[in-house]
């Protein structure tokens, strides 16, 4: 027996708006086919695991000092990657980095967010926000997106100035249902934007549109581009998210991050992996490729798909109007796709050839 077993969490003084509530939980199983979590399916090349595993064999030499708590080396890379990416020119104080887009915007809610604060996202969207709002007791408003999931810019704009949010989120391509938002209204919506907009943009590699970083000019004072390298730069394990906005906002987050929060093996594998950065990004075209075939086909065989600027795709016209039937049934052919909680519909990552092909044999074999 496990110590402590008898212990239920029912019996721990755990705070009173944390109780009866859900931890995120993709779930994480061994099959042939995993297309649930938006990972970039290509392993990483070669030549960028020899990087990494010199970098951090140089950084393990120095493991008995703390690593450079401001990351300055890493975030200057990050600014001359998002610089060539964007056509803005960024210098490192504009950028900061943490273990995955995760924290850096949970760092986001700590400062700008906490009791007695609002946030407020447009949903269906990437499930975390509320979590981590709920985690740093923020309020959390839920505003609709239209019946086709795309977002109506003048509705939110009235949504944004009726709630007053601390914190506006606008996710784009947003997950899990895809679609992008112009820039034009990005600007508008944060122009109706009383505090704090963070832009997450953990997909824009694979959306042709331009990036939010272009708005920064502009509205510096408020707007925050949230990125990460899980999804296009296939480093989803090593942890790495970072953002770009005015350096006060940099100066915002130092109050409320841990010292030393990215380790130096982080810093070093994260800078290696950017050294990679064309090889890495050169499969992106691979993958918006594949999304379009994989819609076609899906397409043709019953299914409504939602359009995709990102790297999966969420389609209903669902043989079984229960979504988790349907999962089941994929997982029982060995094919793990995402039940994201929207009725009638499920969630499939962009795979290599090969598992898109399958998760395509398993979808019409399920028709
Ligand atoms: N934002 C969005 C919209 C996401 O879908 C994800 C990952 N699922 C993240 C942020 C966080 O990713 P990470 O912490 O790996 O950077």
């Amino acid at each position: 027996d496990v110590v402590g077993a008898g212990v239920e969490l029912a019996d721990l003084p755990l705070r009173d708006d944390l109780r009866g509530r859900s931890p995120y939980g993709a779930p994480q199983l061994q099959v042939p086919v995993a297309l649930n979590t938006n990972e970039n399916p290509f392993p990483p090349p070669p030549a960028l695991v020899d990087d990494v595993a010199t970098a951090t064999r140089e950084a393990a030499a120095t493991l008995h000092r703390y690593p450079d708590r401001d990351h300055v080396a890493l975030r200057t890379a990050l600014a001359e990657y998002l610089t060539t990416a964007t056509g803005v020119a960024l210098a490192p104080e504009n950028l900061w980095a943490a273990n995955g887009s995760n924290e850096v915007l949970q760092q986001l809610l700590q400062a700008f967010g906490g009791p007695g604060r609002l946030a407020l996202g447009f949903e269906p969207s990437y499930s975390m926000h509320p979590i981590l709002a709920a985690g740093t007791r923020t309020e959390w408003l839920p505003a609709p997106r239209r019946d086709d999931f795309s977002l109506d810019a003048a509705a939110a704009v009235d949504v944004v100035r009726e709630a007053r949010p601390d914190i506006l989120f606008v996710t784009t391509p947003n997950n899990p249902t895809g679609q992008s938002v112009e820039l034009d209204e990005l600007a508008a919506i944060a122009d109706a934007a009383p505090g704090i907009v963070v832009v997450d943009e953990a997909y824009v590699e694979f959306s042709s549109g331009p990036s939010a970083v272009e708005l920064l000019a502009t509205h510096g004072h408020k707007l925050v581009v949230s990125r990460t390298m899980s999804k296009a730069f296939a480093f989803a394990g090593g942890r790495l998210g970072y953002l770009a906005a005015a350096p006060a906002v940099v100066d915002a987050l130092m109050l409320v991050r841990l010292p030393y929060h990215l380790s130096a093996l982080t810093q070093a594998a994260a800078l290696a992996a950017l050294r990679h950065a064309d090889e890495t990004l050169a499969l992106v075209g691979t993958l918006s490729r594949e999304r379009d075939r994989i819609a076609a086909a899906l397409t043709d065989q019953g299914y409504a798909v939602v359009p995709s600027t990102a790297n999966f795709l969420l389609y209903g016209g669902l043989p079984h109007a229960d979504a988790h039937a349907t999962w089941q049934a994929y997982l029982d052919a060995g094919v793990l796709v995402r039940d994201v909680g929207i009725p009638g519909h499920l969630r499939v990552t962009v795979g290599t050839p090969e598992e898109n092909d399958r998760f395509l044999e398993v979808s019409a074999a399920l028709r």
